[in-house]
């Protein structure tokens, strides 16, 4: 399930976000962890309103700040920007 708008959806149709060992949010399959779902066809919106709605903090069992939910989001616009340029 993602936790931006909730929807279920098949694993592959999601990514997933885990807090790296430097302690940011990071978009990977691989990391250890508890991890979070993203929906891959929308994952700027839904990982704005996982932010927006403070969902991180329970997704991952963890405490996630404001700031680093932010620059999760920046991540991902980047990451869309470039995939747009390219
Ligand atoms: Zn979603």
């Amino acid at each position: 399930m993602c936790v931006g708008c909730r929807e279920v959806r098949r694993h592959d149709e999601l990514i997933r976000v885990v807090t790296g060992t430097d302690g940011e949010l990071a978009v990977s399959r691989d990391l250890p962890g508890r991890g979070a779902w993203l929906c891959s066809d929308s994952a700027l919106e839904c990982a704005t309103i996982a932010s927006r709605r403070n969902r991180w903090s329970v997704a991952l069992r963890q405490p996630v700040d404001r700031d680093q939910a932010e620059r999760l989001v920046d991540a991902l616009k980047r990451a869309d920007e470039e995939a747009l340029s390219r």
